[in-house]
């Protein structure tokens, strides 16, 4: 291993805390491995119906949902599940149901347009879907384009014809679960395949294996990580569920690890800030893991209260960058919240650095590296790990580390080095205290309120507008998104109007992905091997 006889090991972080034992083999054994010390707490809760499910209750539909994956439709060790669900109440049942059945989850965005949930669908290749009517009509165009069809299983009352109800379907409590005994799942296999961009191009489906995830619970569920208390006696922890559970954030360091503490999810399907400051205030919710908009939005708005705010102990914000100024305005509410980032990738199944849950003074910091984990800066030119204070790319290596890109060997090497590091595409710095600090980003993405935009996608659809000769996406600051996409269009005649590209490329995508500006150039700068110079095209023009 190069990196071993590298004179610049000692550059390397590791953590500061007591490396760990990984004692589960799958992540549904994680997920159900306090359950019998509370299988009468509300697991899961809608804030809006209140509507919800036990423990028990999950762990059980859960088991025959599994079954009747494997009886009635037939599936197989390894077969793919396409998840396209919103934070319902049934969510964790769904998924750990699939992985009860020996098969793969694959994480995907309710709220996608046909064109989107197409791409997905045709990489993975999935026997069944599990969705509701809110995806419905979109599920079925994507379908009829490709020319499948496949098993649909709502969770609605009122299904349509052709579809299987989710309640019939896994509530059916006779089915003979023994043909889940020949499930054998281990460490190794694959779990989940939720999507990221990586440093460059298209969404890939990221492999995340059983260890992959439960490393990363495992990495967390010291409590100087995140500070929810496990439930006890009549104590139940509350946490509003807004962050989406088909992001690693919602599901991995959300809804999964919080199950290990006994925790109430309230779950949100569509993020509305009225209902939201409600779940605060009326289920008296103790710890928030939430986007940068939404500290803005609590700290900012008048009609957000002290008051509202007065249960919270614990904050933790991520996928995306945020000030200290902007955490104060919410500090300034309620003092005695603890505020932290969390740093971290869908490819590494959630979280790289967290400050210990005690840390008032670390706001702009995404904090120390998590037990178990490792990471370095590289220099941008030689790789040689660098030393405090200075900037390089963030590379980190751990259990927690994505098998890889899904059918994609090439996109997998271009990020992972042979010894076990993960590129992040981010720039970063650590002091002297091993505090890390995120400063800008390398790679092309741009991040609306958290979400993901690869700008090859808007790039792709742009060139497919017969007027549009040539084009370019990049990410401008938003005060309230933090950034959104803005087009550079090099047009094929004269004639084009900036509403006639907004209109062409906005019908075709989710809202936090549509183009807000667009500006007419006359070529778009590339380096001698194509490749757009993003960061020429800031300068000069925005
Ligand atoms: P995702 O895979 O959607 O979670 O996106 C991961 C990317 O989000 C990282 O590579 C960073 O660019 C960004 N990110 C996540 N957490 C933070 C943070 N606390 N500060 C700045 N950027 C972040």
């Amino acid at each position: 291993h190069l990196y071993r006889e590298n004179s610049t090991e000692a550059n390397i972080l590791k953590s500061v805390h007591k490396d760990i034992v990984t004692s589960h083999q799958t992540i549904r054994d994680f997920a159900w491995h306090n359950l019998d010390r509370w299988p009468d707490k509300t697991l899961t809760v809608c804030a809006v119906t209140g509507h919800g499910y036990t423990y028990a209750q999950t762990y059980r539909m859960s088991i025959s949902f599994g079954a009747s994956l494997r009886t009635k439709l037939n599936l197989q060790n390894d077969d793919k599940v396409a998840v396209i669900l919103p934070n319902v109440p049934e969510y964790p049942c769904v998924v750990l149901g699939v992985l009860e059945a020996g098969c793969v989850a694959s994480l995907m965005n309710p709220a996608y347009t046909p064109h989107e949930l197409k791409h997905q669908l045709e990489l993975i290749e999935c026997k069944v879907i599990v969705s509701s009517k809110l995806s419905y009509s979109n599920i079925m165009q994507a379908l009829k384009e490709m020319k499948l069809k496949i098993p649909i299983i709502l969770l609605d009352n009122d299904v349509p014809e052709n579809t299987i109800k989710f309640a019939e379907f896994a509530e059916d409590m006779n089915i003979d679960t023994d043909c889940l005994k020949k499930v054998k799942r281990s460490a190794k296999d694959l779990a989940i395949l939720p999507f990221s961009s990586g440093t460059t191009g298209f969404p890939k489906a990221v492999e995340l294996t059983h260890e992959n995830l439960v490393h990363m619970n495992e990495m967390i569920f010291v409590p100087e990580a995140i500070g929810v208390e496990e439930a006890s006696g009549s104590f139940q922890s509350v946490i509003p569920a807004v962050l989406p559970f088909y992001h690693i954030f919602g599901f991995n360091i959300v809804m999964i690890n919080l199950m290990g503490k006994g925790a109430k999810l309230v779950t949100l399907a569509t993020f509305k800030p009225d209902i939201f400051v409600e779940i605060i205030a009326k289920h008296k919710a103790n710890h928030m893991y939430v986007v940068p908009p939404m500290v803005t939005f609590l700290g900012k708005h008048p009609a957000v209260t002290p008051e509202h705010l007065e249960s919270l102990r614990g904050i933790i914000c991520g996928a995306a960058p945020i000030s200290s100024t902007d955490a104060s305005f919410l500090l300034n509410k309620n003092k005695n919240i603890i505020f932290r980032q969390g740093y971290g990738l869908t490819e590494t199944s959630g979280g790289i650095s967290i400050a210990n849950n005690t840390d008032r003074e670390h706001h702009d910091s995404v904090g120390q590296v998590l037990a178990g984990g490792e990471m370095k800066i590289a220099d941008l030119e030689t790789q040689e790990a660098l030393g405090p204070g200075r900037e390089g790319e963030i590379w980190c290596r751990g259990k927690n580390v994505m098998k890889g890109y899904y059918k994609n060997d090439k996109a997998t090497k271009e990020t992972m080095t042979e010894d076990g590091w993960l590129k992040t595409g981010d720039i970063g710095k650590y002091d002297e205290e091993k505090f890390l600090y995120v400063t800008d980003r390398l790679k092309e993405l741009i991040k609306v309120k958290g979400f993901q935009v690869p700008p090859a996608e808007l790039e792709a659809l742009l060139r497919s507008h017969p007027k549009i000769q040539d084009c370019a996406v990049v990410g401008i600051p938003d005060p309230i998104s933090g950034e959104v996409p803005k087009a550079f269009v090099v047009q094929a005649g004269q004639d084009l109007k900036k509403e006639d590209v907004l209109d062409f490329i906005n019908s075709k995508v989710v809202s936090f992905k549509k183009i807000k500006d667009v500006q007419f150039i006359d070529t778009i700068p590339k380096n001698t091997s194509g490749k757009i110079l993003r960061k020429d095209l800031k300068a000069k023009y925005c």
